[in-house]
């Protein structure tokens, strides 16, 4: 019989039950077994001075698998995941070969649950090698388990195959999570189009690549009937469109990612190569925007497009490096420390955005707790203090602009369906 664990006398915020309050939680076997005050069990988790919540949910992370294994691994990624508060994740299908057929899907869920120490649900893609021509077939992903269809990486091109594939994502129940970018005027860019680019010598990725991208994307989820997801939202233009499109009362979500919030393009002459990624840092209105929009609702959720890349990728000229930084192990702490600290958001808003927004928005069965669900939880210290040292990540990857920044927000437990997959070292 497994012993039952109580972790008490911490803050419990569920943001589906409404509870922000000082509860116990008792896990028994896989499950919550009770929410409640003085409650006693085998084994006990002191979460004073913590937030009790339900472990969190990224819907966006590159765990690389299959055929890039040497940027990160589903068991690598998943650590790194725990270490984080991460409970489940969503992978994204620019893999090699993409994950676009059935069999895939089913692969990738058996590989997980051999290799995973938490939830990991796969994207599939929506074309037929992310290649924009001819669909997948999404009923076939959608029976296989995959969690949502996206090409991500690349966007559609053609308006013609993104409305068809809106329109069927849609009928089979999978939300279409869009990589809003116009390709065309990328254009061999490397980072924000602006005055450090010109400055730095380096060609530019202008703003309209993802506005006109998002436009034309929710105009086309409209014409199809279709709900849609924007990922990793960067522009202040960018989250005024997803506005505006919620005032319609269209069924747009969208996500964006704590960089967006914690630096600008200042950072690419300090952070070289591990300040590159796509869509890249921007000014500071986009930074305030996207801080506004994350109070206001405009955006939806927090997701870190975790992007592991080798040290030798990264360590070549700005230009030639590929796109992409790590993000797992620092997200929820530069939520506590540049949003709730900063007084942007509440704590309650700060796990809303990272457990039931996230989960709600692609119907996962994930980012709740309560009595008789999955012992998923996340148990951090939001005052405690440390300094990012990539070193110290379970990650495979050092990809991080974020190296010798002190921040608050310390994940003292994390449990996947009442196994303990994280403690962090008392001290
Ligand atoms: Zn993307």
């Amino acid at each position: 019989m497994a012993k039952s664990i109580v972790i008490k006398n911490g803050r419990l915020i569920e943001p589906s039950l409404g509870l922000s309050e000082q509860l116990d939680v008792l896990v028994e076997g896989t499950s919550v077994a009770g929410i409640g005050r003085d409650l006693t069990g085998d084994t006990e988790i002191d979460a004073s001075g913590c937030v009790v919540c339900p472990g969190l949910v990224d819907i966006h992370v590159h765990f690389r698998e299959p055929g890039f294994e040497s940027k990160e691994t589903i068991a690598t990624g998943s650590r790194a995941a725990a270490r984080g508060g991460f409970t489940s994740v969503v992978t994204m299908p620019n893999t090699a070969p993409p994950i676009d057929n059935g069999g895939m899907v089913e692969q990738h869920n058996r590989s997980a649950r051999e290799a995973a120490c938490i939830k990991v649900w796969p994207a599939a893609a929506a074309t037929k090698g992310r290649a924009g021509a001819e669909m997948t077939e999404m009923a076939d992903l959608k029976a296989a388990g995959a969690a949502a269809v996206t090409d991500d990486g690349n966007d559609i091109e053609s308006s013609w195959v993104l409305r068809r594939v809106l329109e069927y994502a849609n009928m089979v129940g999978l939300t279409y999570l869009t990589h809003a970018e116009d390709h065309s005027l990328m254009e061999g860019g490397a980072m924000n189009e602006g005055y450090n680019a010109t400055r730095l010598g380096l060609p530019g990725l202008p703003k309209a690549m993802e506005e006109i991208a998002i436009d034309r994307a929710i105009r086309l989820a409209e014409l199809a009937g279709a709900r849609i997801h924007i990922c990793h939202v960067s522009t202040a233009g960018g989250v005024d469109i997803v506005r505006r499109a919620k005032e319609r009362g269209l069924p747009v979500t969208c996500e964006t990612a704590p960089h967006y919030w914690t630096l600008t393009d200042d950072a690419v002459e300090r952070f070289g190569t591990n300040a590159k990624m796509n869509p890249p840092l921007r000014g500071p209105e986009d930074v305030a925007a996207i801080r506004q929009g994350l109070a206001d609702g405009a955006i939806d959720c927090i997701a870190t497009d975790h992007a592991p890349h080798t040290l030798t990728e990264k360590d070549v000229e700005f230009q030639s490096a590929p796109f992409g930084i790590i993000g797992l192990e620092t997200s929820l702490a530069l939520g506590v420390t540049g949003l709730v600290r900063d007084g942007v958001i509440s704590m309650e808003r700060l796990v809303e955005l990272m457990t039931a927004a996230p989960a709600g928005g692609l119907g996962l069965a994930a980012g709740r707790l309560e009595e008789g669900g999955p012992a998923d939880i996340t148990v951090f210290d939001p005052e405690a203090e440390w300094t990012v040292d990539p070193n110290q990540f379970a990650s495979k990857a050092r990809n991080c602009p974020f190296a010798g920044m002190r921040l608050h927000g310390v994940v003292k437990a994390t449990l996947c369906d009442g196994r303990v997959v994280h403690r962090a070292a008392e001290g």
